[in-house]
């Protein structure tokens, strides 16, 4: 099922070519009307003539969160305020928060785009969706409230927190479709199991959206194993307008919509674009945004792009699940480690429950790398002989993963913080 056929399964010279129009229209206006493009593009010697073809973009500036954070708040804005109609916050997890600006053409690509993944995972004027996202400064609330309206569904605006109440109106109004993070999910298949509430059986839920986390393919699986629910990986952050593009049903990586993002994949060190296929860090370029404008910016988050045909007859290209961001990426005893690859191997292990929490500390000039693992009710036992095997079966599969000794901690069940937001599972307690 498609939203907007024409343009989702338009033959690649003619989605090229609409990306540059888009594109060589963008890059003269911010060259012509605001001052930091302008000196940007001077300092790199390249003028809005330069762009002769879709590939000169590689020769414009990259963009960085940092830039965001020093034009702050409106210096990056291109229309004058009157034209604004909604501010979002980002979360300021990483530093100082960085404020977007949308205009009613923004949040109609915004809804566009929403309207698109929301059709491809089967959700129309028949679903009810329950929306579990923050409604307020963060955009997924708001961004799934309006795409869900966009295709016609009954939206529920839910937001997060009250869980039992959720899982009663879940029940009571037929809900069919749900939007929140994966770790909110997997929340709630806790209360509703402590409710004595079974997805399949007691409720009409069909379809998961979920996203505005890295999440491993091993959680998608026990989230689907569990509640038989289909789940869509969602993706999309403030700086590009908030969460927009999901894999389709073939679930072979999320389909970018060509005319609203240029994606690129870049080597992190020597900033050399990577061909299809291997894997970097993402830079984005957003073709139809006006209020505030992001031409390739490094968003941080590393995936590879994939241009195979997908099966389901869209023609954008693809890139694969977000497996963590640049940033989140820590750097134990000189091993790279993505909290994803930790979440993936645990998941592997089926006496693991849902939850785990990794810490980092430094004795010395040694990292210590411990992470406290939930099992689940029917695995935990007081017989010591069997926990402590089954302890050092988990440190031996995290060694071999990851490279590095890790300790674990075995927890109850219920043991360890749950998240209702975005999950925060990380405490890197070293001083550097
Ligand atoms: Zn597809």
């Amino acid at each position: 099922m498609f939203w907007n056929e024409k343009i989702e399964c338009m033959p690649q010279e003619e989605l090229k070519k609409l990306q540059y129009d888009e594109l060589k229209t963008l890059i003269e206006k911010l060259y012509n009307n605001n001052q930091f493009y302008h000196d940007r593009m001077e300092a790199k010697g390249v003028k809005p003539e330069d762009i002769k073809c879709l590939e000169d973009i590689s020769k414009l500036p990259f963009m960085f969160k940092q830039d965001l954070r020093d034009y702050y708040p409106t210096k990056l804005f291109t229309v004058p305020n009157n034209q604004v109609v909604r501010y979002h916050v980002s979360s300021g997890t990483t530093g100082k928060p960085t404020l977007v600006g949308y205009t009613e053409g923004d949040i109609g690509y915004w809804s566009e785009a929403l309207a698109r993944s929301l059709t491809s995972a089967g959700i129309g004027p028949d679903d009810v969706l329950q929306v579990c996202y923050g409604y307020g400064l963060f955009t997924g609330g708001l961004g799934l409230h309006y795409g869900g309206e966009k295709v016609g569904a009954t939206v529920l605006p839910a937001s997060t927190g009250n869980s039992e109440r959720q899982i009663e109106l879940m029940m009571d109004l037929g809900v069919t479709a749900i939007a929140c993070t994966p770790s909110y999910f997997i929340h709630l298949m806790g209360v509703a199991k402590k409710m004595g509430v079974d997805f399949r059986k007691d409720t009409k839920l069909r379809v998961a959206i979920l996203g505005a986390e890295p999440w491993s393919e091993s959680m998608k699986k026990k989230i689907e194993d569990e509640t038989g629910v289909e789940a869509f990986d969602i993706y999309g952050t403030s700086e590009q307008a908030g969460p927009m593009f999901s894999d389709c049903p073939c679930h072979n990586g999320i389909h970018i919509a060509a005319d609203i993002m240029y994606v690129e994949v870049i080597d992190p060190e020597t900033e050399e674009i990577l061909p299809p296929g291997e894997k970097g860090e993402l830079v984005v370029t957003m073709l139809q945004k006006e209020a505030f404008p992001l031409v390739r910016y490094r968003i941080k988050d590393m995936t590879r792009i994939l241009t195979d045909p997908c099966p389901c007859g869209r023609t954008s290209p693809r890139i694969e699940r977000i497996t963590g961001r640049s940033d989140d990426m820590l750097i134990v005893r000189g091993i790279n480690v993505f909290p994803s690859q930790i979440e993936y191997t645990l998941m592997q292990i089926p006496e693991v429950g849902d939850q785990y929490m990794i810490y980092v500390t430094r004795e010395g000039a040694l990292d210590n790398m411990k992470i406290q693992v939930e099992l689940k009710p029917e695995a935990f036992s007081d017989n010591m002989e069997n926990m402590l095997k089954l302890r050092s079966r988990i440190e031996s599969a995290l060694k071999k993963y990851l490279n590095i000794a890790v300790v674990v901690e075995l927890k109850e069940p219920g043991e360890l913080p749950r998240f209702e937001g975005k999950a925060k599972r990380v405490i890197d307690n070293r001083v550097i």
